[in-house]
């Protein structure tokens, strides 16, 4: 076995790092050219974006239809790995629009910076000059980023308070700042650098941490769509189940998820599948948005769910969603992976917000679509229709072949590769 202990892996080429890696882990010389097909984005790209490239990972970008949100009908690129979560999604949109599809209306863009101030002699009159100073503070911050205030952004607001800790007491003071279309983390960080020295002279303690909360209360979305009874009942001919029957069932599916912590996991797991696959596929920070999301949930001193649901006058179903989605169209990889570009364009958006919008949208829709399946005929049948197609697919069936494979192993409720081999083999002798 080589050694891991590489110095200036990064100054070397491609073809030395491919050559390093080749050697270390035995590949052959398919696997390097493989390696080497860059796909939509080039090495160039690549290697400016993240450091010590030796190829790009692709995953399919699928497009998920049907979905009306603020009365404009937009096709949502979704890029992600697992199977049936296009499909539900265009399901979900499919019977939201029957009564007009979403409506999603997202907070002004404010994020959170946060400074962190030890060694104080008295936090209480740190805080107290700390706020006296916010104005000037506020100015200091803004004089970082004259870009961000051209565009009518910029820091607006300080907040401070002390904490208990075992380490003593430490002041925690929070940089309110507009980001307009950006997800604004570099923003931010640069701003709570720049206020560090004035804090410690007015607080007459030491900075540590100066970094962006992921936890952005303050830049949150609401969606809303009503699935009718009569959408329900359509969509799911073949249960028997009348369109009322469903929405008890999904009923009970989510107070299940409001009221146990193992379930709302889940239940907000579902809700990311959507929006992690909107936010690969347009080049967001996804890891942002998922560790703001799971603390969002906890807000209220128990984990619960992100969506909610009810039923109107009617009797139709009303999901709701509600969560921090800190997304930009500026900064981050949105202007440099070539892909990202096209996902944006393809959902004809303008502003940072409007795409988050739209992943709300989709965050309701997929949601929805889950607790539909779970709640009826369960998620397996769908999910194991689309796992024999992978299943064919890796057995060595093409066109044609794989379909009516998958719809032979599904039907035999025998989805295996041995099973598959046996097939195409029968299928290929006929
Ligand atoms: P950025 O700094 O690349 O771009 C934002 C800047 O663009 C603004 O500061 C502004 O000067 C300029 N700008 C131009 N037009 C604008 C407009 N219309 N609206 C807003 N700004 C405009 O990017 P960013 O959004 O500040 O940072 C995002 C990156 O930071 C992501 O790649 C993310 O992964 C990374 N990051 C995240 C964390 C975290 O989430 N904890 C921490 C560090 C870095």
């Amino acid at each position: 076995m080589g050694s891991s202990e590489i110095s200036g892996f990064y100054k070397k080429s491609l073809g030395e790092r491919l050559s390093i890696v080749r050697e270390f882990a035995g590949l052959d010389e398919a696997e390097i050219e493989l390696l080497k097909k860059f796909g939509a984005m080039d090495f160039e790209t690549a290697d400016r974006m993240v450091e010590n490239v030796v190829s790009t990972q692709q995953l399919p970008l699928g497009i998920a239809t049907n979905f009306r949100v603020n009365g404009k009908d937009c096709l949502v690129p979704m890029a992600l790995e697992e199977p049936s979560v296009v499909a539900a999604a265009s399901k979900a949109a499919g019977i939201a629009r029957e009564k007009g599809g979403f409506s999603a209306e997202a907070t002004p863009p404010i994020m959170i910076g946060q400074v962190q101030l030890v060694h104080l002699k008295e936090a209480e009159r740190a805080v107290k000059e700390i706020e006296r100073n916010a104005g000037r503070l506020v100015d200091l911050a803004n004089q970082a980023d004259p870009v961000l205030v051209k565009f009518g952004g910029g820091a607006k607001k300080i907040e401070s308070r002390a904490i208990e800790t075992k380490r003593g007491k430490m002041v925690i003071v929070h940089l309110l700042v507009d980001v307009k279309d950006a997800m604004g983390a570099n923003a931010v960080n640069t701003m709570c650098e720049t206020i560090a020295p004035e804090l410690e002279k007015l607080s007459g303690g030491e900075a540590r941490l100066r970094i962006i909360s992921n936890l952005a209360v303050y830049r949150t979305v609401k969606a809303k769509a009503t699935f009718s009874k009569k959408a329900l009942e359509e969509s799911f001919k073949e249960g028997g189940l009348k369109g009322g029957e469903i929405i008890e069932h999904i009923l009970d599916a989510y107070h299940f998820a409001a009221n146990d912590a193992f379930r709302a996991c889940t239940h907000n797991k579902g809700i990311m599948n959507g929006i992690d696959a909107v936010a690969i596929a347009t080049g967001q920070d996804f890891r942002a948005l998922e560790a703001g999301a799971h603390a969002f949930a906890s807000l209220k001193g128990k984990y619960g769910t992100l969506t909610s649901y009810s039923k109107d006058r009617e009797g139709n179903l009303v999901g709701e969603i509600e969560m921090p989605i800190a997304v930009g169209l500026v900064g981050g990889a949105v202007k440099t992976s070539p892909v990202a570009k096209i996902a944006v364009k393809i959902l004809g958006i303008k502003t940072a917000s409007e795409l988050a919008e739209i992943m709300a949208a989709v965050g309701l829709a997929q949601n929805f679509a889950a607790l539909r399946a779970l709640a009826t005929e369960g998620i397996q049948k769908g999910h194991m229709r689309l796992h024999a197609k992978n299943i064919a697919v890796m057995a060595g069936a093409k066109g044609k072949e794989i379909d009516e494979i998958a719809e032979k192993m599904a039907w035999e409720r025998n989805i295996r590769a041995d099973r598959a081999k046996e097939l195409l083999k029968g299928f290929r002798e006929k």
